[in-house]
């Protein structure tokens, strides 16, 4: 057995664990042993019976006096209860509902035992301890003085009598379980793993080795001893991440793209034309990527803007400088209304500069606004009658040939997940060479509304290909946001039905019902299948009630993850063209839709959303002059949840919440951190800008040293995996 040896080698892990594991994404030995703990339960501190108090937890170590199952009258519960002794006193312990335990122990055993001493109707008593066996020849017995493991025979408790890992939990692995296949491996393995991490930088950081710290994160001796191994691990993951993004930047900067001058009068007219004037904030984010798209290496930025920031019109003015130049653009959205709705705008902002522009999705294709076969269409992109090419995923399947491809935009990009991202750019630039010179690439802009966490973005963008659009279109109106508890909810409902009187349209978000007992969902936690499951139901009795119940008379209409695509496309169109007055839907409606009319966003349960969520459905209202409104529903009014509502309240920009989402929720519930491909413990210490600016420092160091990193194998073996990764997930 290596680091690479599947899981299904590893003795003890039959079929159905391996099932397990592989949902985890744990695939080899070596991922099972970065299948990090989240934090430990602190059961080292072990006591003589004679000191037992309540409260805890505490660790015993004794041998089984007695056991025996009860049964109980009132709550038909079986109880097993133990006597432990161990020289000094005896302890009564209880376990609930697991009977299977009195054929585990029997009387005579050695066990060590750690939880909480609780006391109830006048009686003391260790209530479901963690537990393991001792082996009898550990304990060292003598009449009257306690019993004790004796030292020298080196043994070495897993699930007591020490800190013990606990591990992300998911359906059907428990802690326990990974403990008692993790640690025979890492005994086995840890001294053949080879440390990625240069001497160098060990040293200076005062880093563990890895042969110590891998151990040490598992099965710590002590709280810092765990704190060092994690802050190491953090670092190393931290460190090839920088390593990855700055080694791709410095490919990127070798290769070359057509030089697009600016054009400054045209550029000019264009901002004339428009019916607003810009904000500062676009014409800064204009003006960086104009800049890009005029330097003959391939522009690589990310244009950041909340919902309703104007992105927009900020791509369209980069596309039509490209255009101009007489060269091709491609202009990419997850959707097909997404596309189509970019197809209007980017027609009607540019419709006095003469372009052809042409749509093409899965179903339907456009040509200067009429409609056109596939094919023909594909014959003006390759005769170069095609100026601007919008579309869906369409855009990149096999036969679509630009003659003179130039630049790409990506809108939304964070809805493809990321090996989808480097197909959408692959094989554009592979298929788009212009055919001058040394085939150079197309430029590429991503556009997001997902405010990533600063840290993140620096990461992954650095300074200078990161463009942020922070602040609003003037004339804009709050959006006046309300927590709505259930007694005003009636009042809400009023309050709606008065906006559709006045022809404005309603989005309802529901999240899912949470189920109430562990047997409704059958054994342990739910799966993903349950999980959607449960959002449609909560969808669907949201919509009877709203249909039936409060709004008898008005056209309501649902949207979800179960439906067909083109039923979810038909009723988004109905809602866009106002056929519709309420759409209730799952979280996961379309995102970058604009339905200006819409002025009201109900979000039910909204206490179990994120904030960063919350601001991402709010910004899908107050689109237009009318002022609009977000309800908060909540049934749970506690202080915590209340000051997180309140926040939401409190502040208006994207940035600022994500961040705080970041600080109160942690960063595992960052929406995206899969998509980026980003493992969770970097993900977890992007809170750290200072760990974030050294390990980027560091990776520079290396690369100016030794760019193919020919003094450290190790590196690159990792960096090599790490790419596997990205473009596999
Ligand atoms: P997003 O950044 O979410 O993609 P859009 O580009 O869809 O936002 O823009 C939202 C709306 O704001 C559009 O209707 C657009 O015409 C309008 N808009 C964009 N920039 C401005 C501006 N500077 N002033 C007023 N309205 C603007
Ligand atoms: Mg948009």
């Amino acid at each position: 057995m290596d680091l690479s040896t599947p899981i299904e080698k590893i003795p003890r892990i039959g079929p159905a664990y391996q099932k397990r594991l592989k949902r985890l994404g744990i695939k080899t030995v070596e991922n099972l042993l970065y299948h990090f703990p989240h934090r430990y339960d602190d059961f080292s501190n072990l006591i003589p019976i004679a000191k037992a108090e309540v409260g805890g937890p505490f660790c015993f170590q004794g041998e089984i006096l007695d056991i025996e199952n009860l049964r109980t009258f009132r709550k038909r519960m079986i109880l097993t209860k133990v006597t432990l002794g161990d020289g000094t006193g005896k302890l009564t312990v209880i376990w609930f509902n697991q009977p299977y335990l009195v054929t585990t122990f029997k009387k005579g055993d050695y066990v060590c035992l750690a939880g909480k001493i609780v006391k109830k109707d006048g009686s003391k008593y260790l209530s479901n301890p963690a537990y393991e066996k001792i082996p009898a020849f550990a304990f060292r017995a003598s009449a009257g003085k306690p019993l004790q493991i004796s030292e020298n025979l080196n043994f070495d408790p897993t699930h007591t009598g020490r800190l013990i890992p606990v591990y992300p939990e998911t359906e059907g692995l428990s802690s326990k379980w990974l403990r008692f296949i993790v640690k025979p491996v890492l005994q086995k393995l840890r001294n053949q793993m080879l440390d990625p991490l240069p001497e160098i930088i060990r040293k200076e950081n005062n880093f563990p080795s890895l042969q110590k710290a891998i151990w040490q994160i598992h099965f710590p001796d002590s709280l810092e001893e765990a704190e060092k191994a994690k802050k190491r691990f953090a670092f190393e993951e931290l460190f090839i991440l920088s390593l990855f993004v700055l080694k791709e930047r410095l490919k990127l900067a070798r290769e070359r793209a057509i030089a697009i001058p600016i054009n400054l009068d045209l550029i000019k007219e264009f901002v004339k034309s428009l019916p607003f004037k810009l904000t500062s904030a676009q014409k800064k984010s204009a003006w960086q990527i104009l800049k890009d798209l005029s330097r003959p290496r391939p522009m690589n930025r990310l244009l950041e803007g909340d919902v309703g920031s104007g992105k927009t019109v900020v791509a369209a003015m980069a596309a039509l400088n490209v255009a101009k130049a007489g060269y091709q653009v491609a202009f990419m959205a997850p959707t097909e209304i997404l596309a189509q709705q970019h197809y209007k705008t980017i027609n009607n902002v540019l419709k006095k500069f003469g372009l052809n522009i042409g749509l093409i999705t899965g179903k339907e294709n456009y040509y200067k606004n009429k409609k056109i076969s596939r094919k023909e269409l594909l014959e003006k992109l390759k005769n170069d009658e095609l100026d601007i090419l919008i579309g869906t995923h369409a855009l990149i399947q096999e036969g679509i040939k630009f003659k003179k491809l130039v630049f790409v935009i990506v809108d939304e990009q964070h809805r493809f997940g990321v090996e989808q991202r480097a197909k959408l750019c692959q094989p554009i630039r592979d298929r788009g060479g212009t055919g001058e010179g040394q085939s150079p690439i197309p430029h590429l802009l991503s556009m997001t509304a997902t405010p990533i966490p600063r840290t993140l973005s620096l990461t992954i963008y650095g300074d200078l290909d990161l463009s942020i659009i922070d602040e609003m279109p003037k004339g804009r109106k709050k959006i006046i946001t309300k927590i709505v508890r259930p007694k005003d909810k009636k009042e809400t409902y009023d309050f709606i039905r008065q906006q559709i009187k006045e022809r404005r349209q309603v989005f309802v978000i529901c999240p899912r019902i949470e189920p109430r007992t562990r047997a409704e969902l059958g054994t342990g936690q739910a799966s993903q299948q349950t999980l959607s499951w449960m959002e449609v139901k909560a969808v669907k009795e949201e919509y009877e009630k709203l249909s039936k119940e409060v709004f008898p008379d008005l056209k309501v209409a649902m949207l979800h993850g179960k439906m067909k695509t083109e039923e979810k496309e038909k009723i988004m169109f109905d809602f866009k063209n106002r056929k519709i007055d309420i759409l209730v839907s799952t979280s996961v409606i379309e995102v970058g839709v604009d339905v200006p009319n819409a002025s009201v966003m109900v979000i039910e349960g909204s206490e179990k959303f994120g904030l960063a969520q919350l601001h991402q459905f709010r910004g899908r209202v107050g689109r237009s002059e009318y002022q609009s409104y977000c309800f908060l529903f909540t049934d749970r009014p506690g202080i915590a949840i209340n000051r997180r509502l309140r926040a939401l309240i409190s502040c208006e920009n994207g940035f600022e919440l994500a961040e705080k989402d970041l600080q109160i929720r942690g960063p595992g519930d960052f929406s995206g951190s899969r998509q980026w491909g980003i493992p969770d413990l970097a993900m977890a210490s992007l809170t750290d800008t200072f760990l974030v600016a050294q390990t980027r420092e560091e990776a520079k160091k290396i690369l100016e040293k030794d760019p193919e990193f020919k003094k450290y194998p190790l590196l690159k073996e990792r960096l090599e995996k790490f790419r596997e990764r990205i473009h596999l997930e």
